[in-house]
């Protein structure tokens, strides 16, 4: 597959155009950023362990029915995906609180939720992807009613599949982001499932084994990726 001009590049990865209009290659960078990124660094190794945790999370979810830009892995740091008009809705799945959740209810972290709390954000730097509902969307055009719907019940699949899974490797999948996009006039999961995108604490300790790593200056953070890399391989 041949690697050609550099179509973007964002915070985590840079996509490359292919000799295939409908095929982009997504590179996995070290860089790290946070908090609208006013917090800049970099994790040795980030995107080599990223690509791969993300390649076996979406084959994971493909062979469950879930619809993925994923077409396969190149290299340590390469993955070749579906070409996506990427919709400007994030989606945050919450099992436990943390974060922006805590944040917004002024409730503690680590209380394990009755329900997954599904939430949309304005993928809008300038804004600092503010929290929005389906008005909004609808209002800013952002995505149909029929595609909103697919996204809830695919982010509630996703999310029962790798609540199961992470369990089974020893950790508990506090809350994550995803992306869609369209293809073809296919709606996809896009963009990346990774420690970058996800809070995961050890089941036993709860120990965080993410982003937040980074986020909270709490040291140990390659080891973090590398200790959910290892556990999605054993
Ligand atoms: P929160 O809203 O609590 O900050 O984030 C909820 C979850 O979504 C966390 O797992 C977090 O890593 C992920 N997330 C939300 N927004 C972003 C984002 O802009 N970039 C990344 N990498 N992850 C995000």
């Amino acid at each position: 597959m041949k690697k050609g001009k550099k179509i973007y590049e964002g915070k985590a990865k840079i996509l490359y155009e292919t000799d295939k209009p409908d095929l982009v290659i997504q590179d996995f960078k070290d860089d790290a950023t946070a908090f609208d990124a006013t917090k800049k660094g970099s994790i040795k190794d980030k995107g080599v362990i990223n690509n791969e945790i993300s390649c076996a999370l979406f084959q994971l979810l493909e062979s469950k029915g879930i619809p993925t830009h994923f077409v396969k892995k190149l290299s340590d740091r390469e993955m070749l995906v579906k070409k996506v008009d990427i919709i400007l809705v994030e989606v945050t799945m919450r099992n436990i609180s943390a974060g922006g959740l805590s944040k917004l209810l002024g409730i503690e972290e680590g209380i394990v939720l009755k329900s997954p709390v599904l939430e949309y954000h304005y993928k809008k730097d300038s804004l600092h992807d503010p929290l929005i509902n389906d008005d909004h969307i609808e209002l800013l055009g952002l995505a149909t009613a029929k595609e909103m719907k697919k996204v809830k019940d695919y982010s509630s699949s996703i999310n029962e599949i790798l609540k199961d899974f992470f369990n089974k490797c020893g950790l508990k999948l506090v809350d994550f982001k995803l992306e869609f996009g369209r293809h073809k006039g296919r709606l996809l999961l896009a963009d990346e499932i990774s420690p970058d995108t996800c809070r995961l604490w050890d089941k036993k300790t709860n120990e965080k084994l993410d982003k937040d790593r980074f986020r909270r200056d709490l040291g140990k953070i390659e080891e973090a990726y590398q200790e959910v890399l290892k556990r999605i391989k054993s």
